[in-house]
């Protein structure tokens, strides 16, 4: 009986994991998809919002989610729009065909998009090197941002490496961009500052040689 039983729970978690193996596969092909620049490709106008959000900032450390993020507003009509095409849609018609592991999946989904993916997994640049081989996270995700050719998988890298679209950043590259970008943001205040001060100057200039 307990045997039976145990069989039971493996079976059960052997058809979650396809389940969700499933769904990563769609959700690569259809982040994919919505790379094709194309003005009848809906998907490419909703995602293109995703890609103009400064994600690659150093502030980008685990918040608490805000009370329109537990309701599902990730951040803005089209950012909720692309998350709730991409991955929610899929995961209701695979909980519809398989309605036994509808609740697990779901309440993962709702879980990981509230709580870990803009700043605690997908967008963090301190996930590096082992971790970014196996999950689409930390450096391996921003890497997307910088080259939106490559790396198309939410969670799993495995359908990047299958499919000839993975490609590893230097370990770190990301911290590295961020800082480059601050010095940069630095250098441009620090010239706007002295434009802004010299012509003060050239007025006094002005004034004493009236
Ligand atoms: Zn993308
Ligand atoms: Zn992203």
């Amino acid at each position: 009986m307990e045997l039976a039983t145990l069989r039971q729970v493996l079976v059960y978690l052997v058809g979650l994991l396809a389940c969700f193996g499933l769904w990563t596969f769609v959700i690569y092909w259809l982040h994919r998809w919505s790379h094709v620049h194309h003005r009848l490709n809906p998907l490419w106008w909703i995602h293109r919002a995703h890609h103009a959000e400064p994600y690659l900032r150093e502030d980008s450390h685990p918040k608490w989610p805000t009370l329109g993020q537990f309701l599902f507003w990730l951040g803005g009509f089209r950012l909720s729009l692309d998350v709730v095409l991409v991955m929610t849609l899929p995961l209701l018609v695979i909980a519809w065909l398989w309605p036994k592991y509808a609740v697990p999946l779901l309440l993962f989904h709702y879980f990981y998009e509230v709580f870990l993916s803009e700043s605690v997994l997908d967008h963090n640049p301190r996930i590096t090197n082992r971790l970014t081989r196996w999950f689409a996270w930390g450096d391996f995700h921003l890497h997307h941002h910088v080259n939106l050719k490559k790396n198309y998988g939410l969670m799993l890298g495995l359908w990047d490496f299958l499919f000839g679209t993975a490609e590893a950043p230097a370990a770190g590259a990301s911290l590295a961009r961020i800082q480059a970008r601050l010095q940069r943001l630095e250098r441009t205040r620090r010239v706007a500052e002295s434009a802004r001060k010299s012509p003060a100057k050239s007025n006094v200039g002005g004034l004493s040689s009236a």
